[in-house]
Parts: structure tokens; sequence; C-alpha cells
């Protein structure tokens, strides 16, 4: 076993690594180097490695000692958001300790956490494993979510539970919502606006479409509640409409850009189809065309069983009583393999995606004997 250099010299050279990730052409890089910077570090302790490419120029790594199949992951994300260097007051890709803070872009969501994981992960090397002990590194979760879709697409299960350290402030998730987002086009006819005869007003048609969302939208808070969360409903977003060009011409074309957002038990396909089908009836009267586009692949409801045993553990750990958050994560990708995950890490997500991100110094430690708890109470037992 060779030696690997100590956490914080693990976190500040994955700080160094510029890993964006964004649905924006020019703002996008790979995560090889830090795919190939984590891959180094665990085959120097001795674990197994494999790199499975996830789209192009993008990788997960998976990582593991041991051999059972009800094993434990510990998974996170390589990528991190794009930057605004103007709002910073240090060098986002340098790891800058100001008294308690560690600053840098990942620093809280969520490089800290990799390197804790292997730091934690040390202790059980020379150790019989009864249960695989797997370390996951992901691609793409701050744009698309290519990488665990990969793993989940490959059916690629890489244990029975899963720690997601996202920044939770060590508090276990269970659940949290879905989304998806469409854009729904309507097709009518110019024509002069002195006779509306001449055309097929699209953004009349439009009127029609709203209208049957706010239906839609009512009916589906009636049926589902989930008051585990703040706002305790699904919701449905009106947030972008275009139509028509000139007020003297009738509008032939108009697109509205809408938001939905899933309670757990909810299934995504299931709500897109009834939207289409409920805009499309409406719609067809009117002679107007309609086209929908998902506009990106959205991301399912998390929800795991209050009484698992991975929610057990952590919530007894860490004294915390498991809870439900309002932002999305790869969750509900390593559940539909037949996982038991829970969402939890150090620093808040109130500083992730900011200007000046930073995780507590003092959550390191901590974080690093609950993961070893955890690998002790799963790994270690038959
Ligand atoms: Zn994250």
């Amino acid at each position: 076993m060779k030696s690997i250099p100590p956490l914080l010299e693990m976190i500040g050279q994955l700080i160094a690594i510029p890993s964006v990730s964004s649905t924006q052409a020019q703002f996008d890089t790979s995560n090889k180097p830090m795919i190939d910077c984590l891959a180094t570090w665990l085959d120097d302790l001795g674990f197994q490695t494999e790199i499975v490419p996830s789209s192009k120029e993008k990788y997960n790594l998976l990582a593991w000692i041991g051999e059972g199949e009800d094993g434990l992951v510990l998974s996170g994300h390589t990528d991190t958001v794009n930057f605004d260097q103007t709002g910073w007051n240090t060098d986002p890709f340098r790891a800058q300790q100001v008294e308690n803070r560690l600053y840098g872009l990942g620093t809280a969501d969520m490089k800290s956490f990799l390197a804790i994981a292997i730091e934690a992960a040390k202790e059980f090397i020379d150790k019989n494993l009864e249960q695989r002990l797997t370390i996951v590194a992901t691609a793409d979760e701050e744009s698309t979510m290519q990488g665990v879709r990969t793993l989940a697409e490959k059916n690629r299960k890489p244990g029975r539970f899963c720690v997601i350290g996202e920044p939770t402030s060590l508090t276990p998730v269970r659940q949290h919502k879905g989304v998806f987002m469409e854009s729904i086009t309507l097709y009518g006819k110019a024509g002069h606006s002195s006779n509306p005869a001449l055309g097929n007003n699209a953004l009349e048609g439009m009127r029609v479409v709203l209208n049957e969302l706010d239906k839609f939208k009512r009916e589906l808070a009636e049926k589902y509640t989930n008051h585990d969360f703040i706002v305790p409903i699904p919701t449905l977003n009106l947030g972008h409409i275009h139509g028509g060009d000139n007020p003297n011409r009738i509008c032939a074309e108009c697109e509205l850009h809408v938001d939905l957002r899933l309670l757990p038990g909810m299934q995504i396909d299931t709500l897109r189809d009834e939207l289409h089908e409920r805009i499309t009836q409406k719609t067809g009267p009117l002679g107007l065309t309609c086209q929908f586009k998902a506009l990106f692949d959205g991301v399912p409801a998390f929800e795991t069983a209050g009484d698992s045993k991975i929610v057990e553990l952590t919530s007894r750990y860490t004294g915390k009583k498991p809870k439900s958050v309002t932002f999305a994560t790869e969750a509900p990708f390593f559940n539909s393999m037949g996982m038991e995950t829970v969402v939890l890490g150090p620093g808040s997500i109130d500083q992730a995606h900011q200007p000046n991100e930073f995780i507590a110094l003092s959550s390191l430690e901590p974080t690093i004997k609950l993961l070893q708890k955890i690998i002790g109470s799963i790994c270690m037992q038959k």
C-alpha cells in the first residue's frame, strides 16, 4: 500500500482541477483529470478501480475493496457548476483556509466529500470486510446527470446501500421532489388582424392551454400531498412564453415553457403523458397543431423508506431525524438500481453554487468518524 496525501492536501488537489459541467458547451470541461487523480489515490491504497465512460470526455469511477453484495457505496459527483470570478474574494481553484473555513469552488458541493470518503475508507484497507465498500465518483451531476444515468442504464449496481455526500449539514435526507420541464408550442395560421377568419390564432389557443394547465395543477394538488415537504403539493410553474410578432398580424405560433415538480410516488412519464393528452384534447378542436418537447430529461422524485436500514443507521449516528430537501440529486437513480440511499454530507447547500463557496473545517473530522461508523455497521457484518 502506497501512501496518499493528507486530507487537506487531497481536497486542495481536487479543488485545483477544473471540472465544470454545463449545458452550455463553452463552459463544459472534461472530468477526466479529476477521475484520474481519484483513481491513482485509490489504486495506491489497494482498491480495485474501474473507469466507466459516461459521455464524450466524461467518466465515472468505481473503486472497491471486499466482496459481499450487500455493501455500502459512498458516492459523490466530480463536477462543479460554472463560476463568476468577479464575485470571488479568492481564487476559486485554490483551496484557501480563513479561520475555520476552507474556501474554493467545490469545497461544499462536493469535492471535499470525495477526499473525506477516501480518508474514512483508509481505516478498512487491512480489515476483512464481510461486505464490499465502494467509492463512486460520477460525471455531469450539475448538468445532465448523465454519469449516474449511465450507471443505471448499464445496471451497474455497486452495492445495497448508498450515502451520497451532497451538502446537507450532516442531516440524513431520504426524500426530494422530482422535476421535468416541457416546451409546448401551438401552431396556427397568420393573417391580417382585421378579419379573424383569415387565420387561426395560436395566442388565443394558448389561453385555452393556460386554463387547462391551471385546472391540471389544482387537480394534482388535491390528489397528492406530502407534509414532509415545505411545499407539500406538486407544483406547476409557467416560466416562459413567446408568441406572435405584430399587433396587426394573427399570431401563427406561440411557445410556452413549464416546470413540474413531483412528489415521491408520482412518475414523470405518466404525468408527461397526461399533460400531453389534456392539452391536445383542448387544442385539437381549435384546429391548432401542438408540439411538445422535453427541455431536459427530468429527475425522478426520490424516496427511501423511513424504516430502511440506511435511514435508521444514519439518523441514529447523527442524532437527527431524516428530512426532505428541495434540491434534486442522483439518489433516485441509485434507488432505481434497487439500492437504499440517503443523501448525507458535510457543508451547507446555502454555500453551494455561490461565489466564496466554503466548508467549515470543523465538519471534516466528524464526517470521517460518521462514515467509519456507517462502514463498520454495514461492511463488517455478515
Ligand atoms: Zn452537488
